[in-house]
């Protein structure tokens, strides 16, 4: 049940919080939980100094609430309910920390607000009140004891979110927050409290991409998603290790020229049984598991494999660029995983690109800009994904090894019509020019959005427009036909 922010929003903060899962672990730890397996290491993103009030309760208040989900029933469940705010961090790069902190604070006491009012509305009393906690920076935890039917935890946690995207005309009335709830139901899904807690912080955080500016209720249907996600942990370090997955190429081309110049590899995997599981879901779910090391080396020989046997097919070579992710870089030495990719095939460093996203730049500085110095002095090209969803920080730009910057679908889309689209999409090209970077559009659907980017001088496009990503055999016979796309 999508609502829209309120009218009158004068910062509109969009993207995604590409470490948001990783603060799962540390969120469970601070409420007293036990953390979340695999969920743990790699640095945590920075939380906002919260009440030490409310950590100091956490261990009492996790007792009592395994006490209330042991005793729950059928006829009177309880519910686990997460709430999260989105781009907290963000927010509070603009506003401030004290500001932040009042807005939490506000946030909080809304929450408080609305279990009170539901619980008056019911004629609750004593032990049988809801009760909400501070988690972690930006995160709310609520237990609803002996409800009289499930759905009474998602109107709640509806109302909440509504009452949390009010605006904050006292403390900052140009912004407006929005948050996601995940609610979890015992005994329904389980009766053990961390479990309860492990499955509503994995829907919560699941959804990061997706939860941009919207109010959401994941109602108890929607615990399916916790549920099957554990299911595609198992079967995911089967498919990675039994090499199911199936790497898709997708076509970039000059936009100037239509000429084929690389292509993007993109990870796929066909569940047996079930059908395709979305690259974001997965990646995920392997980032979390420590997967994802393997599943990327795979990936990258993969890749390389198939450069060498288009090239000795006779088919012209083209540059590919290959995802990366934060985690190989700290879990790996990506110059020796890369060095030997290349030395097993005898692929030249040019035809390689690395794609990384803007959380790498920011965790572990130093580490990072060492090593992605180091592959482009061996020839191999660098770009930043995603350009624009991240951070705002603009600084590092300048001082990180970059080739290329890849311009996001989600500024992509609105072009021509969205003037703040067609704004932003011309400061990224013309700040990537002055760096001396060229610029990838991804996502371009339709004709209108290549001629924008083209008048705006972006250098080249990918997108279903051109292809969707396709497999080797296909890409391959692209390359047979020259590379001058009709
Ligand atoms: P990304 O790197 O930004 O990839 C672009 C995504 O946009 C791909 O989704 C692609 O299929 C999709 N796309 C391409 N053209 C269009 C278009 O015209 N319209 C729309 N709406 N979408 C388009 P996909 O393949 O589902 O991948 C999603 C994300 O998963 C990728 O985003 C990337 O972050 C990650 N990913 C995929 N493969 C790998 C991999 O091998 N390793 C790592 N670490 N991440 C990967
Ligand atoms: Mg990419
Ligand atoms: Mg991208």
């Amino acid at each position: 049940m999508p609502k829209s922010p309120p009218a009158g929003a004068a910062i509109v903060i969009t993207g995604g919080e590409t470490d948001d899962r990783r603060k799962a672990a540390a969120a469970l730890r601070q409420a007293g939980f036990a953390p979340v397996e695999g969920a743990a290491g790699g640095p945590l993103a920075a939380t906002l100094s919260g009440d030490d009030q409310f950590r100091e309760e956490a261990p009492v208040w996790r007792d009592d609430a395994a006490a209330e989900v042991a005793a729950a029933t059928l006829e009177q469940p309880a519910a686990l309910i997460l709430f999260n705010l989105d781009h907290f961090k963000r927010v509070r790069a603009v506003v401030g920390s004290e500001i932040a902190r009042r807005l939490l604070k506000e946030a909080f006491a809304r929450v408080e607000d609305c279990l009170k009012a539901h619980d008056a509305s019911r004629g609750r009393r004593g032990k049988r009140r809801g009760q909400v906690r501070h988690v972690d920076g930006d995160e709310f935890c609520v237990l609803m004891p002996r409800l009289d039917h499930s759905e009474e935890a998602a109107e709640f946690a509806h109302a909440a979110l509504v009452a949390i995207g009010r605006p904050y005309e006292k403390i900052a009335p140009q912004v407006f927050l929005t948050g996601r709830a995940g609610i979890t139901l015992a005994p329904h899904h389980s009766r053990d409290v961390d479990t309860l807690f492990r499955m509503v912080a994995s829907i919560v955080h699941h959804e990061s991409r997706q939860g941009r500016n919207t109010v959401r209720v994941y109602a108890p249907g929607a615990v399916a998603i916790a549920a099957e996600r554990f299911e595609l942990e198992a079967e995911l370090s089967r498919a990675v290790r039994a090499g199911e997955l199936e790497v898709h190429y997708q076509p970039q081309l000059c936009i100037a020229t239509n000429r084929l110049v690389g292509a993007e590899a993109l990870v796929r995997w066909r569940r047996a049984g079930i059908g395709s599981v979305p690259a974001e879901v997965f990646i995920a779910v392997a980032e979390d598991l420590g997967l994802i090391a393997e599943l990327g080396s795979w990936v990258l020989g993969t890749a390389a494999r198939q450069i060498e046997s288009w090239r000795k097919a006779g088919l012209p070579s083209v540059r590919i660029a290959i995802n990366t992710s934060a985690y190989q870089f700290r879990r790996l030495d990506m110059v020796d995983v890369v060095v030997d990719a290349l030395k097993k095939t005898d692929v030249a460093a040019e035809f390689l690109m690395l794609e990384v996203t803007e959380s790498l730049v920011l965790s572990e500085v130093e580490r990072t800009l060492d090593a992605l110095r180091r592959l482009q002095e061996m020839g191999i090209k660098i770009a930043l994904d995603d350009f624009g969803t991240g951070y705002s920080s603009l600084s590092y730009l300048k001082s990180f090894a970059l080739d290329c910057l890849k311009i996001d679908l989600s500024f992509v889309r609105g072009l021509p019509q969205d003037a703040g689209d067609v704004a932003v999409t011309e400061a990224i090209i013309r700040m990537a020019k002055a760096l001396n970077l060229e610029v990838i559009a991804e996502g371009v659907e339709r004709e209108e959005q290549r001629a924008c980017l083209a008048a705006l001088g972006c250098d080249y496009y990918q997108g279903f427009l051109i292809a969707r990503p396709m497999p080797a055999d296909a890409f391959g016979q692209l390359l047979g036909r020259g590379l001058m796309v009709e």
